[in-house]
């Protein structure tokens, strides 16, 4: 008897979600039976989120419903978690049930990597998802109003201590810029109360842009007043702030947020995938070594970028081009054809500092600084809706704020 054969997406995330909304249009109803397993039913922009968790942003803007633009009659939608793989027996075993598949798509994004810092899960806060980033902004605004009532006199609950200077611990610290003042008005707040402190281990933040970028991005975020601590490494979190450097100094706060790395999703370690640095090391088709009918997308694998000899950077950028390519490759599974390899096409990278400023390197190595780059943030992430979302998302929810 004929068996239809089913596809299992995980995680409907930048990969997940383009993979799925891409097999759609590849592939026939009768071809396969395509089914998307999510978390939650919505997808989040984790691209935005550093924006929900200053407040500077709703966050139903950075969320949609899958329903919205993936029809159930076409595709199969489970709202649950996941919590291993049987590669052996073809199943994935989530929290409220089971389901066997033909081929599998695991695109189940990042997780905080503490690097095993002693209190860094305890006392931290992370911004991982639209729950996490809520958390966060609502602490925030929790210790300006008990300052405000009088429940503590102790300024460092105005500080916000954020570990980490990558992408996304500048780009949150910019976001906090625009957010502080804004609260300091709200709850009758002296400005100079309120501190936003980044801490870095490295001399210097974001090595990827150049050095005129960087001193720009400092001096531009210190100008309205973020502290930096760099090279100043990260020992231990306790309740009261984090404690630092060679002579054990703590910085108290308030609010503290780690972003100070990341990892692949912990489920690819329960279902025995072999691990570089927590993620799977992909073949050029994104299928996971020894696993022909397994692709592993997004922030759960490292694809090889030859001509450097080292992995692409996880971005969404590449996450929305892994799907495009593992539709297609499923499509070729099916019908007995060649697999494409992947091919990263790199468009640049762009680290906003706040509504409006920014710092981009574009398309054959244009730099941008300021509102040019601030746009073109807003360019990026509207495109990415768009490609998730189509038009109707995009007018829903596109960022149009002006400057
Ligand atoms: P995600 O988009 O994170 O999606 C994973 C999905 O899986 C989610 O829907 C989640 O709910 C679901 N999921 C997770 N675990 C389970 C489970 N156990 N069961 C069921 N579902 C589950 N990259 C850029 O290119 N440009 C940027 O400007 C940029 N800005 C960023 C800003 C921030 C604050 C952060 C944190 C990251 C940023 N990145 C950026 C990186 C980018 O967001 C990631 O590389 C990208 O999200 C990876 O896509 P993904 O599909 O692998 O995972
Ligand atoms: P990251 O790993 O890029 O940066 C973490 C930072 O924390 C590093 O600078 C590291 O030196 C620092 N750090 C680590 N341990 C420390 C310690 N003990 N003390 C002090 N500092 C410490 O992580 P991220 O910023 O979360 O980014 C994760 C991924 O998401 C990256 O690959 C990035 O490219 C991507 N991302 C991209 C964008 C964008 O393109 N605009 C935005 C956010 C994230």
């Amino acid at each position: 008897m004929y068996h239809k054969p089913k596809i299992v997406v995980l995680g409907a995330g930048y990969a997940g979600l383009k993979t799925t909304r891409d097999l759609t249009k590849l592939l026939a109803p009768e071809e396969a039976d395509i089914v998307l397993i999510n978390k939650h039913n919505y997808h989040y922009e984790t691209t935005w989120l550093h924006e929900v968790a200053a407040g500077t942003i709703n966050l139903n803007q950075a969320r949609f419903m899958i329903s919205d633009v993936i029809h159930p009659s076409r595709v199969r939608l489970i709202y649950d978690t996941v919590e291993k793989i049987d590669t052996e027996e073809q199943r994935v075993i989530l929290k409220n049930g089971e389901i066997t598949y033909d081929y599998l798509v695991v695109a189940l994004g990042f997780e905080t990597n503490t690097f095993g810092i002693k209190g860094m899960e305890e006392y931290a806060y992370s911004i991982v998802d639209i729950n996490s980033s809520r958390l966060i902004r609502e602490h925030i605004e929790l210790q300006f109003a008990k300052y405000s009532a009088g429940e503590s006199d102790d300024e460092s609950a105005l500080t916000i201590l954020v570990g980490g200077a990558g992408f996304t611990g500048i780009e949150f610290v910019g976001e906090l810029a625009e957010k502080v003042p804004q609260l300091c008005r709200k709850y009758d707040i002296d400005r100079s109360k309120a501190r936003i402190i980044n801490v870095e281990a490295m001399p210097s933040i974001l090595p990827m842009f150049d050095k005129d970028l960087v001193d720009y991005a400092i001096r531009s975020l210190e100008d309205r007043g973020v502290e930096f601590r760099l090279g100043t490494p990260i020992k231990e979190c306790t309740p009261e702030g984090f404690i630092v450097g060679d002579d054990n100094e703590l910085i108290k706060a308030g609010t503290v947020v780690w972003t100070g790395g990341v990892t692949g999703n912990s489920v690819l370690g329960k279902s025995g995938f072999e691990l570089e640095r927590g993620k799977v090391m992909v073949e050029p088709d994104l299928r996971a070594p020894g696993h022909e009918n397994i692709f592993v997308l997004g922030d759960c694998a490292w694809v090889m970028d030859e001509e450097a000899g080292r992995p692409y950077p996880p971005t969404a950028q590449a996450a929305l081009q892994h799907g495009e390519t593992c539709a297609r490759n499923l499509r070729a599974l099916l019908r007995g054809e060649p697999l494409e390899k992947f091919q990263f096409i790199d468009r640049g990278t762009v680290a906003s500092l706040g509504i409006s400023d920014g710092i981009a390197n574009i398309f054959n190595d244009t730099k941008l600084k300021g509102k040019a780059a601030a746009a073109m943030k807003k360019v990026v992430d509207n495109r990415a809706l768009f490609l998730l979302g189509g038009t109707k998302i995009l007018l829903k929810k596109g960022k149009v704020r002006p400057f």
